[in-house]
């Protein structure tokens, strides 16, 4: 069986694993499908659907440039979207340890760890030096 599905795979895209473009239409798709049990619009079942089918057409594809090219194509799209949602976690979770001031001269953003008391803060860009409490 193993056999099988390996000579099945070979020379096509899916042969090299899952690109980042198929686990997130993967996971779109589940998220499609629980929310078409979930809620009144069952027509997302055929979105799913067509999303999962998309996928396996892309993993049993044998032109393999262009499927990779196209997740090229959504990654170049997405990275933006995604290191956004990264950087809010980040932000999120340096808030708990650190203020973050911004330079009332050049609107730099510093970053000062919290529970120092009144503290200068000499801005890194321009010099300026300000008094705040951490
Ligand atoms: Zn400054």
């Amino acid at each position: 069986m193993k056999d099988f599905l390996n000579r099945f795979f070979q020379g096509r895209y899916g042969a090299y694993g899952t690109d980042k473009m198929t686990r997130f239409f993967l996971l779109v798709a589940a998220l499609l499908l629980a929310l078409s049990f979930l809620t009144p619009f069952a027509i997302l079942y055929y979105f799913a659907f067509a999303l999962l089918f998309y996928c396996y057409f892309r993993l049993f594809s044998r032109n393999i440039p262009a499927r990779y090219r196209e997740n090229e194509f959504f990654c170049k799209k997405t990275d933006k979207v995604f290191n956004f949602f990264k950087g809010f976690g980040y932000n999120i979770a340096q808030h708990k340890d650190y203020h973050i001031y911004k330079c009332p001269d050049c609107n730099q953003k510093i970053r000062i760890p919290r529970g120092k008391g009144k503290i200068a803060i000499k801005c890194p860009k321009c010099g300026k030096e300000f008094i705040k409490r951490s």
